[in-house]
């Protein structure tokens, strides 16, 4: 066992990422640099046991987190991940990045990030509910609608926000539709929020791309993970006369050079889990998928995929990034010196989180908005904060990202001074 403090770094770790990205904001926050170290500790970590009846009876135990990296902004806010790669160092690292994400949009919260060990994959439905409602009720001693609101992340979904609100107004003996966002629309769940975050990749992309003069029309698009924010990015993308030319996911790499077909594609995900053996595209060898040409890479699948080795073939002109994390230190670096900007997670897949907070916000006012308005004023608060991070960026001479931990930092670390210490 190591005698190290768990908050040390494993090396290349996202944690460590994160750590590395908190060092590089340092000399741009001015006075409210003497309140540093806040960023480079959670507040808070819950590890949890979780254990299960399987359906032939026998016994399971997974492990479990919840991690409040910052509270000073307000709640704890971040998704629940099911993935059996899970650790208490990824949820730390997640849980950081909704801080930073949270602050850089401007929302009233602090950041969260929840996670269980598994592979959901293989488990009955009734296995997969028993171990939510196990989780739930294990995280009951820190989450709640004014203390940390979960929401999905990889593998979750609203079914699974419908157990957990569920579970929680259980214990509590009251029914607390606040406490998780994500949820079905008939359970106090927001219209919007399941596209949101795909909605908010595209929209960052798009305006990006203005800005560098780069057209839509016919531009090519390379969409790693076809989920809940592949998908729908690469659909609105299509939808806005772009060409999704490769898709990559767990199962395999296809390429169409005209275009795949996003529907025909979602109906073959559905039928057979993932996008290999799809008839309507040529398959395609995993390394390579890195090296398609194209004017947008999006990776929108799991942290650490972009490091200094793939990013020094990206043949694209814009990275966005959809998923928490994906570019290494390394690989930003190597990006960076080639001349192709990164479009940071924090606010290219913020538009999850603002449709959230939307849905927690008429939650508690029991008072529900139209498709219309939320998505006009997603795309109000996203790009009012895609602006002021490009501002950033201008005035101070650095890259998007450090420009929105600038940005995001700041507001966290003079909430921190306002505040105070206690005692
Ligand atoms: P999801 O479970 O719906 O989809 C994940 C996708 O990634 C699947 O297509 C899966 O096949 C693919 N994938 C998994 N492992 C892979 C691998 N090794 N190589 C290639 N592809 C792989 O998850 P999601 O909700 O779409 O989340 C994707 C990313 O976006 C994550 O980083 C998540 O944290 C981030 N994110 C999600 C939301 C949200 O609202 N769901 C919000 C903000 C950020």
């Amino acid at each position: 066992m190591s005698n190290l403090s768990f908050i040390e770094p494993m090396p290349g770790s996202p944690w460590d990422t994160y750590l590395a990205q908190v060092d590089q904001v340092a000399p741009y926050l001015g006075p409210l640099a003497r309140w540093i170290e806040t960023l480079r500790r959670p507040k808070r970590a819950l590890i949890v046991d979780i254990p299960i009846m399987l359906d032939d009876g026998r016994v399971a135990h997974f492990e479990g987190y919840r991690v409040q990296h910052n509270l000073s902004r307000g709640p704890g806010k971040g998704g629940v991940r099911f993935h059996p790669a899970v650790n208490l160092e990824e949820v730390m690292a997640l849980a950081a990045w909704m801080t930073v994400k949270n602050a850089a949009v401007n929302l009233p919260y602090g950041g969260a990030k929840g996670g269980v060990r598994v592979d959901p994959a293989t488990l009955s439905r009734q296995e997969l509910e028993r171990l939510t409602r196990r989780y739930t009720s294990e995280i009951g001693l820190i989450i709640g609608p004014d203390r940390d609101i979960p929401a999905p992340d990889v593998n979750t979904n609203a079914q699974i926000m419908a157990w957990m609100m569920d579970t929680y107004s259980a214990n509590v003996g009251a029914t607390v539709t606040g406490v998780v966002a994500g949820k079905p629309i008939p359970l106090g769940g927001s219209l919007g929020r399941v596209r949101a975050t795909g909605r908010g990749v595209f929209l960052v992309a798009r305006e990006a791309a203005r800005r560098q003069g780069l057209a839509l029309t016919d531009a090519r698009v390379v969409v790693q993970g076809f989920g809940n924010v592949g998908s729908v990015a690469a659909e609105l993308f299509a939808a806005n006369g772009a060409r999704v030319v490769a898709v990559q996911d767990h199962t395999g790499s296809i390429h169409n050079g005209n275009g795949v077909n996003l529907a025909a594609l979602t109906a073959h995900v559905a039928e057979t889990g993932g996008v290999a053996g799809f008839a309507g595209a040529e398959p395609l060898d995993n390394e390579q998928f890195w090296e398609v040409e194209c004017e947008f890479l999006v990776p929108a699948a799991l942290e650490g995929q972009l490091g200094e080795e793939r990013a020094q073939r990206v043949r694209a002109k814009l990275v966005v990034e959809g998923a928490n994390g994906p570019t290494t230190q390394s690989g930003d670096r190597v990006l960076h010196d080639r001349g192709i900007a990164v479009v940071p997670d924090v606010i290219a897949n913020a538009g999850g989180v603002i449709v959230s907070y939307f849905e927690w916000v008429q939650d508690f006012s029991s008072f529900f908005w139209s498709e219309d308005e939320i998505n006009a004023r997603l795309e109000r608060i996203l790009l009012g904060a895609f602006e002021q991070i490009c501002d950033t960026a201008a005035q101070l001479k650095i890259p998007l990202r450090t420009a929105a931990f600038v940005v995001a930092c700041s507001r966290v670390l003079a909430a921190r001074e306002q505040r105070g210490l206690y005692p």
